[in-house]
């Protein structure tokens, strides 16, 4: 017999992690991309996205800021969804570095063996597969077009964050290269550093974000907009990657903790997808010293505790 929550129940518990954790001090915004560093470091919201397209927020849910990499989650799916699985893993591959997100180091010691798309190296790799190859104008389209329909709404850039990190994205300009001498990047590597440091660069709402994890979560089915976005078998493929890595190198102590596939973003947003059950997303500037932002993670982490919700549980969960 499946467990039922209430939304009741779930609005408390988004509400009381919003209190408890609004007042946290930890952390600190990025600041190896100027523009991060000056957003307000007390922003703050959570929000939810139900299979029916309801969404609960609480705090700064409509603030735009900085979707970074998050999005590519999105692209991960745009090139799973044309290439499929398969060709994905022998292209890019699906297995953690261990290291930074945006770490040479990995791409200097596993150049035979491919990274994933969740990281800097292969979300780069991924940008350069997105088609039409070769045509930067048609690739962003495509980009821009998937991430809008996984969020159901259209993504502004932010100029200044696009030029702010534009100035300052040697290391991501190295590992473009780098790949390249591996054969490990489908377009040039300038377009591919460009068209992946746009994409970093796309404003988005923890709102909008809740509803991309619950398009995941609903098998590719946008709630909101109730359209399909991605093919029903791609939402486990998406889900073992965040899994594997979403945290970068806390990954493994997230997934032991809390029991839910997330992805982070420097800009300090997270997403969570509980498949058939919601997407959530919460957004603070503050991040640890991994990438991944204190408050939004101590907010995720005590709703599923709260709830007593986990993927790994078995359980049968239904909210009502
Ligand atoms: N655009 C950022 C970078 O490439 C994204 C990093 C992140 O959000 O983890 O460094």
């Amino acid at each position: 017999m499946d467990r039922r929550i209430t939304k009741e129940e779930l609005k408390l518990a988004v509400t009381e992690a919003y209190k408890r954790f609004r007042e946290n001090r930890e952390g600190k915004n990025a600041d190896y991309i100027p523009y991060l560093a000056h957003i307000d470091s007390n922003l703050f919201g959570i929000a939810v996205c139900l299979p029916g397209g309801e969404t609960i927020t609480v705090g700064d849910c409509d603030y735009r800021f900085g979707i970074e990499s998050i999005s590519k989650v999105a692209t991960a799916l745009l090139v799973l969804k044309d290439y499929g699985p398969e060709t994905i893993m022998d292209m890019i591959g699906a297995d953690a570095t261990g290291m930074p997100f945006n770490s040479v180091l990995a791409i200097l010691l596993e150049n035979e063996h491919p990274s994933t798309p969740l990281v800097n190296a292969g979300a780069i790799s991924a940008v350069s597969m997105v088609r039409p190859v070769g045509n930067s104008c048609g690739k962003w389209e495509a980009i821009q077009s998937n991430i809008n329909q996984l969020c159901g709404n259209v993504l502004p850039l932010i100029d200044e964050l696009y030029k702010s990190e534009s100035a300052s994205n040697s290391n991501n300009r190295a590992i473009a290269w780098l790949l390249k001498n591996y054969g490990r990047i489908y377009d040039e590597p300038e377009i591919s550093l460009d068209l992946y440091t746009r994409q970093c660069s796309l404003g988005v709402t923890a709102k909008e974000l809740s509803i991309m994890a619950a398009t995941i979560a609903c098998s590719g089915y946008n709630p909101v907009t109730k359209k399909s976005v991605f093919p029903p078998q791609l939402t486990e493929k998406i889900t073992s990657m965040m899994a594997t890595v979403g945290l970068y190198e806390y990954t493994g102590d997230w997934m032991f903790r809390c029991g839910i596939p997330a992805k982070s973003g420097v800009g300090g947003g997270i997403i969570g997808v509980l498949p058939g059950i919601f997407g959530i997303a919460a957004f603070s500037p503050p991040i640890d010293k991994a990438g991944n932002s204190v408050r939004a993670q101590l907010a995720i982490r005590y709703i599923m505790e709260q709830l007593r919700l986990n993927i790994f549980s078995g359980e049968r969960v239904v909210i009502v």
